[in-house]
């Protein structure tokens, strides 16, 4: 149900290419993998089989692992993890023996496949990738392509071409994925900042509005929650358990209480169905 993935694989960047990137930004501090993973888009990795039959996790409670080299960023992973499952139907919970997880793993950058590809899924993790930017990244993971790429984007923004980095203008190439209906959104967690991917300082992107935060990676948008419920189906689940705990239809809440009534309260309670564009 979702769109493909470019059969053209991206070269790999080059060192010197990635110390140009937006220092403020770890997405853009791409993975350089000594295995050359083609990239697909800043921080997207293309999975080797592109021909997967689904892109949508089978599950709703996705497991997951924590390298060992990342224990020590374990409290901003769970609240990453939290502050997705917190409004909607998808859970996270260490991982047993499921073969399919995500596994986090140590990076240079931030970076994630899009959608489920079965087996150990890394999602990457470097030094200065905030608990927002693995959001960013768990939603890349769950299916979701960046809100810049979307065909409608041209009544919000104006792509800079000439000031994207030579070689990443792929970056900004439109994509013919599933919106939902959902209003484009220049404040998603999945849109880039003005100047991502600049090679010169100027905007790459500039919004056909006034927007402050274009680019933050702070919290999950009303439409951020709204994409996951959708694609998920969050609200066509069935009622309630009595076979399994809690008010919120059974579903694995994670546990990290503290960081989410201090970091995600800025997140609106799910709107109704909107008009579909
Ligand atoms: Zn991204």
């Amino acid at each position: 149900m979702f769109v493909s993935v470019s059969s053209a694989p991206l070269e790999e960047t080059t060192t010197a290419e990635v110390s140009r990137t937006d220092p403020e930004n770890p997405e853009t501090l791409e993975e350089l993998k000594s295995d050359e993973r083609p990239l697909l888009e800043g921080d997207m990795l293309q999975p080797e089989d592109r021909n997967a039959v689904s892109r949508v996790w089978p599950t709703l409670e996705i497991p997951y692992e924590i390298s060992p080299e990342l224990a020590g960023r374990r409290d901003e992973l769970l609240a990453a993890m939290a502050m997705v499952s917190k409004h909607t139907c998808v859970s996270f919970h260490q991982r047993g023996a499921e073969r399919d997880h995500l596994l986090f793993t140590k990076g240079k950058g931030c970076a994630s496949y899009v959608g489920f590809i079965g087996g150990p899924q890394q999602v990457f993790v470097g030094p200065r990738c905030t608990v927002g930017n693995v959001v960013h990244e768990i939603l890349h993971a769950l299916g979701f392509y960046h809100e810049h790429t979307r065909t409608d984007r041209g009544g919000y923004v104006t792509i800079v071409l000439q000031n994207v980095l030579p070689g990443k203008e792929r970056n900004f190439k439109q994509r013919d994925g599933q919106t939902f209906g959902l209003p484009y959104d220049l404040q998603s967690i999945l849109h880039y900042g003005r100047s991502f991917f600049s090679s010169n300082g100027l905007p790459t992107i500039i919004a056909k509005e006034d927007v402050e935060d274009m680019g933050q990676r702070v919290r999950l948008t009303e439409t951020d929650v709204q994409r996951v419920r959708r694609l998920y189906k969050c609200d066509a689940l069935r009622p309630p358990s009595k076979g399994r705990a809690g008010k919120d239809g059974g579903r694995r809440l994670h546990p990290c209480p503290h960081y989410i009534s201090q970091h995600t309260e800025a997140v609106t309670p799910v709107l109704p169905v909107l008009p579909v564009l």
